[in-house]
């Protein structure tokens, strides 16, 4: 084996599958074999594999001025470009923009400016964030803090009391519910218990909330009706911002330009990844409100600098590729598109699983869906240690549709946005086959 220390992936029991090519939603093993990617890679590959208009963008950017920093009074014009582009998309008043390589760097960006916003208007004690159960924010020490799954934290003694991370409940009715509870009183306790846990904090030491509008790595959990009304007029009560992760659900992925349009959030900041490039050249942005820019201004000069920074930050081909990515959002209504496939996947799925004795519950909006596998349908019981979402993410595989099992046994899918209803019916064939050949072999 090639000495590669491989992300997320049991060093003892490695199946590998080695890509070569793609086209459209398929990608092409080297052997050969042709494969749906129906997780858009890791939720990212927003259009596709072959498109070449971005790949062009980032070649004719590269072959003119391949690197530029932004420290310290460069610029140059893709980024500009596309902060002015972002700031008239996103619902954040006066949106300014720091612009980083990954998901992960934009929520620890958020981070460190949370502090040095609060710092700069003389509030240093209002520090704290609340993430919540089963959220996943990324992997770099503080993102990793904020995320909750247990293979991120207590391995790498993540330092969760030190950065003040809250944990607050997971907003899954399905894996959360209390005996006969409606979702109307589930929704009810979890917020109650939210506002006893800032009281009992004080409201004063916490800054912000994290939220994915729908948590998507640990599960794709859409939050019941009325659960984000109620929590931002807890947040809103108490004076803690609102902080949306996007990085999965931004640019069209639920059926909307954001996750927070879908889920009726009316964000402070937001954080983008992913999409935002359809994953053709790595880049990120943590989203912040003007008023908060503002008061940042005047710490920069009696500090002389604002100190977060990397060297990639807006690098040139990162924002071409951006910007052309957002141009044929643009031109081909892809939202749009989006909203209509996606409705048609989601009707798909509820029609072929709802019955099934293996799924517990088909869920998802737009273009992003689970299926929670279960060992008993009436009890909602799972399998232990993840059995029927690694069996189906096999079976899926081959049969040529690359899935992926997430928080045990819920079976992710993702597909490109450009996905069409034919192919959506071709990925649904191999699905339902996969789905009962694992039935079978865990019966
Ligand atoms: N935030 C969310 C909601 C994510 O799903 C992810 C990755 O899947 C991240 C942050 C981290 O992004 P990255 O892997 O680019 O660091």
């Amino acid at each position: 084996m090639a000495p590669v220390i491989y992300p997320y992936t049991n060093f003892t029991a490695v199946e590998q599958l080695c890509l070569e090519r793609g086209e459209g939603i398929y990608v092409y093993d080297t052997d050969g074999n042709k494969y749906i990617e129906g997780m858009a890679g890791l939720w990212c590959t927003s259009l596709g594999y072959s498109n070449t208009e971005v790949v062009d963008a980032i070649t004719e950017q590269l072959n003119t001025l391949p690197f530029t920093h932004t420290f310290g009074g460069k610029t140059h014009e893709p980024i500009k470009q596309l902060a002015d582009k972002l700031r008239d998309m996103v619902p954040v008043e006066d949106a300014y923009f720091f612009f980083g390589n990954s998901g992960s760097d934009a929520n620890d960006t958020h981070y460190k400016m949370l502090r040095y916003y609060f710092n700069a208007i003389g509030k240093p004690e209002k520090r704290k964030i609340i993430t919540r159960e089963r959220g996943y924010h990324g992997v770099t020490v503080a993102a990793g803090s904020l995320t909750s799954l247990p293979g991120n934290l207590a391995h790498f003694d993540a330092p969760v009391e030190a950065l003040g991370v809250l944990r607050a409940d997971a907003p899954h009715y399905f894996t959360g519910r209390q005996g006969n509870e409606t979702e109307a009183q589930f929704v009810d306790r979890i917020i109650n218990n939210l506002e006893e846990q800032i009281v009992a904090e004080d409201p004063d030491t916490i800054a912000a909330m994290i939220v994915e509008p729908i948590t998507g790595a640990s599960g794709v959990i859409v939050p019941p009706e009325g659960y984000y009304e109620k929590l931002q007029a807890v947040l809103r009560k108490h004076n803690i911002l609102v902080w949306a992760d996007e990085v999965i659900t931004g640019f069209g992925r639920t059926g909307n330009d954001f996750g927070c349009t879908t889920m009726g959030i009316k964000p402070d900041l937001m954080s983008f990844a992913k999409q935002l490039s359809s994953a053709y050249f790595p880049i990120s942005a943590a989203v912040i409100p003007g008023w908060m820019y503002e008061a940042m201004i005047e710490q920069t000069n009696q500090i002389g600098v604002f100190g977060q920074g990397y060297t990639y930050t807006g690098h040139p081909a990162a924002c071409a590729a951006a910007l052309k990515t957002l141009e044929i959002y643009e031109r081909d209504n892809l939202f749009v598109h989006a909203a209509n496939v996606g409705d048609y996947l989601q009707a798909q799925l509820r029609e072929a699983f709802t019955d099934h004795p293996l799924v517990g519950e088909v869920r998802g909006k737009g273009l992003i869906a689970a299926l929670e596998l279960v060992s008993n349908k009436t009890t909602g019981a799972s399998f232990d240690g993840g059995l029927a979402g690694a069996t189906s993410q096999k079976f899926c595989q081959d049969n040529g549709l690359i899935l992926r099992a997430v928080a045990g046994n819920a079976l992710a899918l993702c597909p490109p946005l450009i996905i069409t209803r034919d192919e959506v019916d071709e990925l649904m064939d191999k699905l339902k086959a996969a789905i009962d050949s694992a039935y079978a072999e865990l019966n």
